[in-house]
């Protein structure tokens, strides 16, 4: 009895220390996280004239067609349309074009020993799908600001960016402002597919020895309502993006009548297959941009989620699996499994004599095409069934510190423009222009500083894509302020 006694003591003690130790770390979360203000301030005015300079770079249809082809002569004109707008800009830093119509401008710093930086963006748009045209308020290409928006394909993605940066250079020389840094501006011509100019740009820029101390492009952005449970916006600076395999997996059989089937048939091999793969999806793992958007989200969440979040030495298991249950929370903690095609069978009495099927990946950073297709084929475990990567797919970016002078630069830009908000690394689940400059930067973030919400989110490569004008004069100062943080050393002797 007396042993029973002792071991239900040293259990309560061993209970209570736990308690404490969660209820410190809880008390501890977060608490390195800058002031907050309560609530938005109002945007910065903008004139008529900065108004219509966004809404005449929507007219030029710079659409990237699949396949890569797109109208020249809309890229030219659009390129001759910027020379005109922004005069300063075009009298102070040297442009080239680069790939045929991607544009990229060097504004020469004061301090030649201090590594450059650049701002990335790009020109062109994807196309509006066909039958969607009438659906529009106003036509994509017409360029019309109306109620308070500026309403467009590419109002949004990714003029707004293009035009608020030059808006800010600009800006900055008419005010005698110069960069101690240089400062590129890099404008591709085709990240809708595939990103041929800015990977070039990265070429050149390595060709000249050129290695840059920060990269900024778009990506994520200010999101109200999207990050479950935590009511302020978030300033989601994406420090890493997916990657992405499409395996192709094919059964082949004898074929013949199907009036006297073998018992091995192509389709329900390979049905067996894909039942192997959807039934054992990729392990659920918690990267660092995630554990960073946790850790800065976190501490706004209420009470229960707090403790579970500041102690995840010991809940991680359970914050996985509450992250997984969720599409877009899975999309965040593991490597997705889809199958988007399934072929199989040309007539009602003929035995198919194979079956095609493709599955599509996002890999998180930690895994390569070579590595998804290698599982792929060990929990398939059919030799009979080929499986190989088609279309050569992409692997995930290399994933930036989310510390150090330049993430601190983008941050502190962030909580200039956005001082209610919580500024957060991230993971970005689509592909962005940013990863092609890995050759000549370790520190790449992707941010497009405008506020959005799971409404307008649809509008993104939608129908009816707009900016909102405040949100528009917003990301002008975003940018004014990352070249005062960016582009001027923090302090003497900080690189
Ligand atoms: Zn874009």
């Amino acid at each position: 009895m007396r042993v029973l006694r002792w071991i239900g003591f040293a259990l309560a003690v061993a209970l209570l220390a736990l308690a404490v130790v969660m209820g410190i770390n809880t008390a501890r979360f977060g608490g390195d996280a800058p002031e907050r203000a309560a609530a938005a301030p109002p945007a910065p005015a903008l004139d008529a004239a900065a108004i219509e300079r966004l809404a005449g770079a929507v007219r030029f249809p710079t659409i990237s067609y699949e396949g890569g082809r797109y109208d020249a002569g809309a890229f030219e004109n659009l390129a001759a349309y910027l020379v005109a707008s922004f005069p300063r800009t075009h009298a102070a830093l040297a442009r080239e074009t680069v790939a045929g119509h991607s544009l990229l401008y060097r504004w020469a710093g004061s301090d030649p020993a201090a590594k450059p930086i650049l701002l990335a963006a790009h020109l062109d748009v994807v196309p509006v799908e066909a039958g969607t045209e009438a659906k529009w308020t106003h036509p994509p290409f017409a360029g019309v600001a109306a109620d308070g928006y500026v309403w467009g394909r590419g109002a949004w993605d990714d003029k707004s960016a293009v035009i608020a940066i030059l808006e800010a250079v600009e800006r900055k020389l008419a005010a005698g402002w110069t960069p101690e840094r240089t400062v590129y501006l890099a404008f591709g011509h085709d990240e809708e597919v595939g990103g041929g100019g800015a990977q070039a740009i990265a070429a050149l820029l390595k060709a000249r020895g050129i290695a840059l101390d920060l990269v900024l492009d778009e990506g994520s952005m200010v999101l109200e309502g999207v990050v479950p449970g935590v009511a302020p916006p978030v300033a989601l600076i994406g420090v890493a993006e997916k990657g992405f395999a499409s395996v192709e997996l094919v059964a082949t059989a004898e074929g013949g009548h199907s009036s006297m089937p073998a018992t091995d048939n192509a389709i329900g091999r390979l049905a067996e297959g894909v039942g192997r793969l959807t039934a054992d999806p990729f392990p659920a793992r918690l990267i660092g941009p995630m554990a960073g958007t946790l850790d800065r989200t976190g501490p706004a969440m209420g009470l229960p989620m707090r403790i579970v979040l500041a102690n995840r030495w010991l809940t991680e298991p359970l914050v996985l699996r509450t992250m997984a249950a969720s599409p877009s929370g899975s999309a965040s903690v593991r490597t997705t499994t889809a199958v988007t095609m399934f072929n199989a069978g040309t007539k009602a009495n003929v035995l198919p004599q194979a079956a095609r099927a493709v599955v599509n990946h996002r890999l998180l950073p930690g895994d390569t095409v070579d590595s998804v297709v290698a599982r792929d084929r060990a929990v398939i475990d059919d030799r009979r069934i080929a499986v190989r990567a088609i279309d050569g797919g992409r692997n995930p970016s290399l994933v930036s510190p989310a510390e150090g002078p330049p993430y601190a630069a983008v941050e502190r830009a962030a909580s200039r423009v956005f001082p209610d908000a919580i500024v957060a690394p991230g993971l970005v689940i689509a592909g962005t222009d940013a990863r092609h400059y890995e050759p000549v930067a370790r520190a790449i973030y992707r941010f497009l500083p405008v506020r959005t919400g799971p409404a307008e989110l649809k509008r993104f490569h939608g129908t009816d894509e707009r900016i909102a004008i405040a949100d528009y004069a917003r990301a002008i100062a975003f940018y004014d302020a990352m070249l005062d943080e960016a582009a001027r050393r923090a302090a003497p002797g900080v690189r």
